[in-house]
């Protein structure tokens, strides 16, 4: 009995993180021209204590909904890939800071003095590199993310409903 009801609570908990990462993936999609995404080493995270938390994320599954809504609406989806060190680079100079560990969320950088919130730091490096990844295989697209209009929202189909206030 009692395991059958743990087993109700995970699928509940799958259920919950499903709905989550639709009205997630819709919302992103519905708000930007583009979207890029880094491939983390979800291999390599799984092998440390951040495993669980990385699988329970379901990771793969709310990139895999990006992707397909992105298609189907027509929006611009980069991956960058590993090689990129987009936590390690300055944003603002492009200096190489170095490696450093998941518990720094907050770092300056040596040679211009910026101080970098970890993951906003990343996304800047992320964004510039999808830029450049685009402009090499010839789709150029606008270095900043556009905001989709309401009404071209609309016609495209999106439910109202998964939009965020
Ligand atoms: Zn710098």
């Amino acid at each position: 009995m009692a395991t059958r009801s743990v087993a109700r609570a995970h699928a509940k908990v799958a259920d919950a993180r499903r709905e989550f990462h639709h009205q997630l993936s819709t919302r992103l999609i519905s708000e930007n021209q583009g979207i890029a995404v880094e491939n983390l080493s979800v291999g390599g995270l799984a092998r440390t204590r951040l495993a669980k938390s990385v699988h329970d994320a379901g990771w793969a599954q709310f990139i895999g909904m990006l992707e397909y809504k992105a298609e189907r609406y027509g929006r611009t989806f980069i991956r960058i890939g590993r090689f990129e060190p987009t936590s390690q680079v300055c944003s603002t100079c492009g200096t190489k800071d170095g490696p450093k560990p998941l518990s720094v969320r907050e770092w300056t950088c040596t040679a211009c003095g910026t101080v970098h919130d970890r993951d906003t730091n990343a996304a800047r490096n992320i964004k510039q590199a999808a830029g450049l990844a685009a402009s090499a295989c010839g789709a150029p697209i606008r270095p900043e993310p556009v905001l989709a209009q309401r009404e071209e929202a609309g016609s495209h189909g999106f439910p109202t409903g998964h939009r965020a206030a």
